[in-house]
């Protein structure tokens, strides 16, 4: 079974015929314009503006989060500065297919050599480039091709006015070659619930008609599956629709041991949707998601507006509420616009809002003040804390303002290390996964080159949220983990073997958990996690703990 590599987005598996993307255009050559730069001027113009309208009438034709994604294409090929540049080129003679492919072109260099969250709308300024030139040429703009059955899109990357119109009956499965876990197609799959891969370079050889099994779970896509390969795939895809169809109950394991099943959010509006996928709660809330495009620290009054919408949407319920963590992936200018070499190990999270500790006892004031005049259980924690010191100044100052369960988040090793002492003067500890990982393997979890590092599988992290579990269980504290390893259904037995006692993750993921959760009791998970942990490497680990699971699964029928 040859394997295709990429990145999941979510659980899901699906398999069938794949069909490709129609191809993009041939690129325009650069011969001088017959018309007057006037007349290929307005000929440009209308066309940019014929693909404005038609990508934002599709926008109003998608709905939701499609729509301000296409609407902000349509804004993009308008851009008076890309009109600049195009006209700059017709000036010199330049014909207009020819100006539209270099204007965009250096366009998207520079949002490409900026990385990050631009880099990724690079993919958006080509697809908007690809339609201006066909609308100029009078042929179809390329797109999701139609071959007449339920098919495997596989597609360089696909552009929002593509994804945004996906007829889901036909589309069995996403693939696309570029792209990462934040692109478009990643957001659109994950609120779609389409099953994607994204990133599987290998996807480009693959041919029109042949069968493939798309593993997002894995992050695979299976060639030439055989018969038993293609039967447990379907296995696999009926029990995940059994599982999205069970009853919502509140998260516990087979012997009826509490496991809460909490929700991580960026914005309060997630909230009604987090609490009718059965979140019992919030197990994250990143304030920093809500000020990420600020420039100024936010005010009191904003921030105390935000987490009152929040908490209202739990009432009774826990919301554990992380405090800014800007930094490296979330960069904040109003805290940190050093420039750093390293930013994953610069001046982040909690040694930031040291450094600025105006801002956090503003966050803090609005968080209490958003506390008192409503009625969840609110827990506030610092992200990236490090040492004992850092638990201790977080805490004592979170406590000074009245919040009565001041915690910190476990990212770092040595506070992994030293979970002992960090939990003495700490309420809980949170174990981020995402960023542990990344400083346990030393490799950056935004850099694809060193992306097979960035398992939260491996012995090695698994070891130290082990040392946690265990400080926490000793001193009686409760240790909840909110890395993306919690959505992973296995993984979250281990996690729970290994001392967590409750899980936070994306909504999306919680009824595969909550299903997983219910087919072992503790004393399985205990030894599931034990068979994960003797492993030598992420991979082994996984199969010894998919076997363990099997055979406690064998035992107890
Ligand atoms: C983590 O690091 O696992 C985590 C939950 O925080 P973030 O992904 O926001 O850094
Ligand atoms: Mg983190």
């Amino acid at each position: 079974m040859p394997e295709i590599r990429g990145v999941g987005i979510g659980l899901g598996v699906a398999q069938g015929p794949v069909a490709r993307m129609s191809e993009p255009l041939a690129a325009p050559t650069d011969e001088p314009s017959e018309l007057s730069v006037d007349e290929e001027t307005s000929r440009v113009a209308a066309a940019v503006e014929a693909v404005a309208r038609e990508l934002e009438q599709r926008g109003e034709q998608a709905g939701g989060a499609a729509r301000d994604v296409l609407e902000a294409q349509a804004m993009m090929a308008e851009d008076p500065m890309l009109a600049d540049e195009v006209a700059a080129r017709i000036a010199q003679g330049k014909n207009g297919e020819w100006a539209v492919h270099d204007a965009f072109a250096a366009f998207r260099d520079q949002l490409t050599a900026i990385g990050g969250y631009l880099g990724e709308r690079a993919a958006d300024l080509d697809d908007v480039a690809q339609r201006v030139i066909a609308h100029l040429r009078g042929v179809p703009a390329p797109g999701v091709p139609d071959p007449g059955h339920p098919f495997v899109l596989i597609a360089k990357d696909l552009a929002p006015a593509d994804t945004a119109l996906l007829d889901l009956d036909k589309v069995l499965a996403l693939v696309t070659t570029e792209g990462g876990p934040t692109s478009h197609t990643a957001i659109l799959a994950r609120e779609k619930s389409i099953v994607a891969v994204v990133g599987a370079g290998g996807a480009s050889q693959l041919s029109d008609g042949e069968t493939v099994i798309v593993d997002a779970a894995a992050g695979v896509v299976v060639t030439s599956p055989s018969d038993d390969e293609l039967t447990r795939a379907e296995r696999r895809a009926a029990e995940r629709a059994e599982a999205a169809s069970a009853p919502i109950t509140d998260g516990a394991l087979a012997d009826g041991t509490a496991i809460p099943l909490l929700a991580n959010l960026g914005n309060p509006k997630g909230a009604a949707d987090a609490v009718a996928l059965g979140a019992e709660g919030v197990g994250l809330f990143r304030t920093e998601f809500l000020f990420l495009s600020s420039s100024q620290a936010p005010t009191i009054e904003q921030q105390r507006e935000a987490y009152i919408e929040l908490l209202q949407a739990f009432p009774g319920k826990k919301v554990v509420v992380r405090v800014l963590d800007a930094g490296a992936d979330k960069p904040l200018a109003f805290l940190n616009d050093a420039h750093e070499e390293n930013p994953a190990l610069g001046l982040r999270g909690i040694r930031a809002l040291q450094a600025s500790e105006d801002i956090l006892r503003e966050q803090l004031t609005a968080l209490a003040e958003a506390d008192a005049a409503t009625s969840a259980d609110l827990w506030v924690m610092a992200p990236m804390v490090a040492t004992v010191d850092e638990a201790a100044y977080f805490t004592d100052l979170a406590r000074d303002y009245g919040i009565k369960t001041a915690g910190v988040m476990v990212e770092v090793p040595a506070a992994a290390l030293l979970a002992d002492r960090v939990l003495a003067v700490s309420d809980f500890a949170s174990i981020g996964t995402n960023d542990l990982t990344q400083y346990t393997m030393a490799a950056d979890r935004l850099l694809g080159s060193v992306a097979g590092f960035q398992d939260p599988w491996h012995p090695a992290v698994l070891r130290l949220i082990k040392d946690v579990g265990s400080a926490g269980a000793t001193l009686g504290k409760p240790v909840g983990i909110c890395g993306e390893a919690a959505a992973d259904p296995l993984l979250a037995v281990v996690l729970v073997g290994l001392g967590a006692t409750s899980l936070s993750m994306a909504p999306t993921a919680l009824a595969d958990v909550r299903a997983t959760l219910l087919d072992h009791t503790f004393d399985d998970a205990r030894k599931i996690a034990e068979a994960a942990l003797s492993a030598a490497d992420a991979a082994s680990a996984r199969t010894a703990a998919h076997q363990a699971a099997a055979h406690t699964k064998e035992t107890q029928q």
